[in-house]
């Protein structure tokens, strides 16, 4: 029976076409039906060209359709298929009490005192998503207001911006704190003259006691007019560090000590300290609580979503809020996300990066964005894994194996396929009977994207061809086996030097070779490798050759070394250097 009256056929390819116009925005691609088409359909293998007539026959009426229509056949025929799709794509649950704001307000604020690390990426992309699942806005504030301990750096407000950019987060809205003293004195201020916050002079030690026995200490009960006074001499700069700070007053029974009457603003030696952006015009900085709590109201924040170590804050800036008359905002808190041997310690990256141990803020040992994204990890992996475990408030550990399994998914799609031997050994080809041209697919399941071909030529008498293998694969050869080179062919091993593995032509068929299960291993021909190498993730440097296609590659390109792993291109000059991802 010819094809085109085979219905039964014809039903086949056109839900296959369909399900493929739907997943690419209502264009089907030829091409990748008849690959699904002849995976399913082997005895069609004869009839490749009339096929090929009827498909693209479907294809042309199907793209005539408009996206919607076509969804609505596929819905309406299978709608199993697109289930199923939709399951796969994983939603954060609702926010608490969206719907009683008109616009959703969400912020990351970190202190650009380092480079973001993994362990940022749950506030960082849970607070965006959020922003954008409501329509709403994402607001980026620096939270730079402690020149002395957790001194910021002016590099790190750009690698943020950078770092947020790549994990695909927009920012509607960007405050540095160091900015808004005035505001923050402006509260402060008010907090006083009501009552609300009081100019503390006692040494640390007494007051720790006076709080304890949950005692007010004398300053607490000084009169407001006072306390502005002496408010007013703080800011003078009378007082130096340590001299005096200013408290805001919360419930002296409250059940943590930590929460009774909580340090708001403090002096800094501003000559010793000074501020990377604002030098030394302030000598009285505010305390987390003050600046973030008022902030968070001032700047609309809806929800605030962020570590339950953060938990006792909310307590405490609850206080201020009342004094204010103002409302909290929704706050969640998820847990801790531990990532098993991640390097994620600000002051040891700090230090290390100073001392010379890490080649920089990106060396691959660190849990970075930036060192991720130098590997080859995507930002579409860490957003999936992040949005997979959602806002839970249960302590979650993961190894950088599951992290790397959300990244192989993606890029086992989006890479091309390439050679590189590792630590390459010759092996010499004898009786190569004919001129071989070989055809790489760029991609096994997506034949449209390429090739890499090579001409293997036999030479001299002999008919020899020389190859590069890998170093590992010439070691587990032995004499008498057969091997495959990959879309090439068969040989077998002869004879095995310090330098030198020599081998036989035996055959051409892959059918052959998987028959007698011989093992296929990638292969670059002698003369045109391109020296190549590969920083591991313990930053050691693994040398080879690369097939010479890699040549024409670009950097910042992430590809799979076939049999070796992924890997991101970082240069590509008069020789080739990438960084490894995973296998
Ligand atoms: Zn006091």
């Amino acid at each position: 029976m010819a094809l085109e009256n085979d219905n039964d056929l014809k039903e086949l390819i056109r839900k296959a076409v369909l399900l493929n116009a739907v997943s690419h925005n209502g264009k089907a691609q030829a091409g990748a039906v008849a690959g699904k088409i002849l995976g399913e359909r082997q005895d069609l293998r004869s009839k490749v060209k009339e096929l090929s007539d009827v498909i693209n026959a479907i294809v042309n009426e199907v793209n005539s359709l408009s996206f919607s229509e076509q969804k609505a056949i596929v819905n309406e025929n299978w709608p199993e298929t697109q289930k199923r799709e939709k399951a796969e794509e994983k939603r954060l649950p609702p926010l608490p009490n969206a719907d009683k704001y008109p616009l959703i307000v969400t912020r990351f604020s970190p202190n650009p005192d380092c480079v973001l690390h993994l362990g940022s990426a749950r506030a960082i992309l849970l607070s965006h998503e959020y922003a954008r699942m409501y329509n709403g806005k994402f607001i980026l504030r620096f939270e730079d207001t402690d020149p002395k301990v957790k001194r910021p750096s002016l590099i790190f407000y750009d690698s943020i911006r950078q770092d947020l950019n790549w994990l695909g987060c927009k920012v509607d809205e960007e405050y540095i704190q160091s900015d808004r003293l005035p505001i923050y004195y402006e509260y402060t201020t008010q907090l006083i003259a009501e009552g609300n916050a009081y100019v503390c002079q006692c040494q640390p030690e007494d007051f720790r006691k006076k709080i304890l026995a949950k005692q007010p200490c004398p300053c607490r009960n000084l009169n407001a007019v006072d306390q502005l006074k002496l408010w007013k001499r703080m800011l003078g700069g009378e007082f130096e560090e340590g001299q005096a700070v200013v408290r805001v007053k919360t419930d002296l029974d409250h059940a943590n000590p930590a929460v009774r009457d909580w340090p708001a603003l403090r002096i800094i030696d501003a000559q010793k300290y000074p501020h990377p952006r604002v030098g030394s015009k302030y000598i009285v900085w505010p305390l987390y609580n003050l600046a973030a709590g008022l902030d968070d109201h001032l700047m609309g924040v809806t929800h605030i979503i962020r570590g339950k170590e953060h938990y006792t804050n909310m307590i405490r800036q609850r206080y201020m809020y009342q004094h204010l008359g103002w409302e909290y905002p929704e706050a969640i808190h998820y847990g801790r996300l531990k990532i098993t041997g991640a390097f994620l310690s600000k002051s040891k990256i700090i230090q290390g990066v100073k001392d010379g141990t890490y080649t920089g803020y990106d060396d691959p040992r660190l849990g970075t964005f930036a060192a991720l994204r130098k590997r080859g990890i995507t930002p579409e992996a860490i957003k999936k894994m992040i949005i997979d475990i959602g806002p839970k408030p249960n302590d979650i550990t993961l190894s950088w194996d599951n992290l790397y399994a959300y990244n192989r998914k993606i890029l086992d799609a989006s890479s091309n396929r390439y050679f590189f031997v590792p630590e390459p050994f010759e092996l010499k080809v004898l009786g190569v009977p004919k001129t071989f041209h070989a055809k790489l697919p760029l991609h096994p399941e997506n034949p449209e994207r390429g090739f890499r071909e090579y001409t293997v030529a036999p030479e001299g008498k002999d008919l020899a061809v020389s190859f590069w293998v890998s170093g590992k694969d010439a070691e587990s050869m032995e004499t008498g086996k057969i091997v495959r080179f990959m879309e090439l062919f068969n040989v077998k091993i002869d004879d095995k030097t310090a330098n030198l593995i020599t081998a036989t032509f035996a055959s051409e068929s892959y059918e052959e070779a998987r028959k007698i299960k011989a093992q296929p291993i990638q292969w670059v021909l002698k003369g045109t490798e391109f020296q190549c190498q590969v920083v591991m993730p313990d930053a050691k440097v693994t040398e080879g050759f690369a097939e010479s296609a890699c040549k024409k590659l670009n950097p910042d390109v992430i590809i799979q070394f076939e049999r070796f792993g992924f890997t991101r291109i970082d240069e590509v000059n008069q020789k080739m250097v990438t960084y490894y991802a995973h296998k």
